[in-house]
């Protein structure tokens, strides 16, 4: 039972496992790496297998960080099947195709700016386009369903409830080698839109992510209150309240808290600008998939509602919708992607109101400590957007309780089931791992870090204090949101 781990070693993106277990070469998730230009030229670099000989690949949901390497995968060889839940099939296409159209576009735009200085040729190739998406996506096979076991060679793979986004899982792989967990992305009990995750049988070793691994989140029902006084403090000055979101479930669950927020008059209604294609795109399948949702969201669905579409709702198409939102007077709510404000449509509005003291900005998802959201979020006076300096004036709040990730406390509920295991942490920034592994260890388990390179046996290896030598970043500090 061997494990390399190319992503999500000592960080929070890139998750990509390669893993040798029974008589099966297989790869768990093919994640993006997102961040700074360090983190993103790892996206270029060669996998340490042949991609034609890898078994299958499993994903465990689909967001970037998890999928958004597979079309490189493709255009480099890979033939085989990857296997996912139906929802993570769909919400995968759309999350690739905007992907590539995103790099495409940054691209023809790196190149024209580069024409000037006769310098076209210095400029990176996208890692891939629409067409290597289709033929991605072509391979892809939703036969995962909760609880139901898939076989691959010697190896049985079941899929369990994550709680995390829709159709997120965790995987246990049974092999003649030992059980070995996988935990992809936890959810959070306490938030989102998704039912609790399911609780993990004991196994020989566990995969298990870490990026709240040294917190615990405030209950809901607070977030929401300081949600609520956030909002009506915005409305108050005036100006445009940006909400920075990632397309898939932080929007679902933005819409359906201001619906219900505003219908019950604790909210005044503003109107709210959805200026995201992808979220619009994505928020069709929790449709499709609202079975899978909580039960107040899914009685709502069942009554014919819509439980994401509060009623002075716009959803804006076109970019030039986009701009003309700024010319807008008075308080409004915009809601854009991306989560990280790394890109999207959310950098024109940053662009436009950051610099304003009516602005409010609410900081609702993870913020990198290396993104724009990171800068912004420790305190940064002036940051560079589209090329400008821009002077930051707004105010800025951050509410960390929506969270779609397990807190300490989720993850050791859920750690604690899996008996025995050997722990091995991943999707972690350094110094969280650092400060969960004596957590771990006081409750007796056995845990290491996983390294950032080179391949280890996930039943034997044992690093002393848990850190592989000679990797452990202290610079590299976690923003942690304000509570
Ligand atoms: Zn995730």
């Amino acid at each position: 039972m061997n494990l390399q781990s190319l992503g999500a070693a000592g960080t929070v993106t890139g998750s990509c496992h390669f893993l040798t277990l029974g008589n099966q070469q297989l790869l768990i998730d093919c994640g993006l790496f997102q961040g700074d230009d360090a983190l993103e030229a790892r996206n270029r670099e060669a996998f340490p297998f042949a991609p034609s000989e890898v078994s299958a690949v499993l994903l465990t949901h689909a967001h970037l960080d998890h999928v958004g390497r597979l079309p490189l995968l493709v255009r480099r060889g890979y033939r085989g099947a990857i296997y996912c839940t139906p929802p993570t099939l769909n919400l995968a296409e759309t999350v690739l195709l905007d992907s590539a159209r995103l790099q495409v576009e940054s691209y023809r735009q790196e190149v024209y700016k580069a024409r000037r200085m006769n310098r076209e040729g210095e400029v990176s190739q996208p890692l891939y386009d629409e067409d290597d998406v289709h033929r991605t996506v072509a391979l892809m096979r939703p036969v995962l369903a909760f609880g139901q076991t898939l076989t691959l060679g010697n190896v049985k793979v079941r899929a369990e409830r994550a709680g995390h986004i829709l159709g997120s899982a965790y995987l246990i792989l049974d092999s003649p080698d030992g059980r070995l967990i996988c935990s992809g992305d936890l959810g959070n009990r306490e938030s989102g839109l998704q039912q609790d995750f399911t609780l993990p049988p004991e196994a020989d070793a566990v995969l298990i992510e870490t990026t709240y691994a040294n917190r615990t989140h405030r209950p809901l029902a607070q977030t929401l209150d300081e949600f609520r006084d956030v909002l009506n403090e915005s409305v108050r000055l005036g100006g445009k309240i940006l909400i920075p979101s990632f397309a898939i479930e932080r929007a679902q669950a933005i819409l359906y808290y201001l619906k219900t927020l505003m219908d019950a008059g604790e909210v005044p209604r503003v109107p709210i600008f959805l200026d995201s294609p992808m979220a619009a795109r994505a928020t069709h399948e929790y449709f499709e998939f609202g079975d899978e949702l909580i039960t107040p969201v899914r009685e709502s669905l069942r009554s014919g509602e819509d439980p994401f579409r509060p009623s002075t709702l716009h959803v804006v198409t076109s970019s030039s919708e986009s701009q003309r939102i700024n010319r807008y007077d008075g308080a409004a709510i915009i809601i854009a992607g991306n989560g990280m404000l790394s890109g999207g449509r959310i950098q024109h509005h940053l662009k436009h109101q950051l610099w304003k003291p009516s602005t409010s900005l609410v900081i609702v998802s993870y913020q990198s400590p290396s993104s724009l959201g990171g800068r912004i979020v420790e305190g940064a006076p002036q940051v560079q957007v589209l090329g400008e300096e821009v002077a930051v004036r707004a105010h800025v709040h951050t509410i960390g309780g929506f969270s779609a990730h397990a807190d300490q406390d989720d993850l050791l509920s859920w750690l604690d089931c899996t008996g025995p295991a050997h722990v091995w942490l991943v999707h972690g920034e350094p110094d969280v791992m650092n400060a969960f592994l004596p957590v771990l260890e006081a409750r007796g388990r056995v845990a290491d870090r996983v390294p950032q390179r080179g391949e280890v046996s996930l039943t034997q290896t044992h690093f002393p204090g848990g850190k592989p030598p000679g990797e452990v970043d202290e610079s590299r500090r976690l923003v942690v949101q304000a509570e």
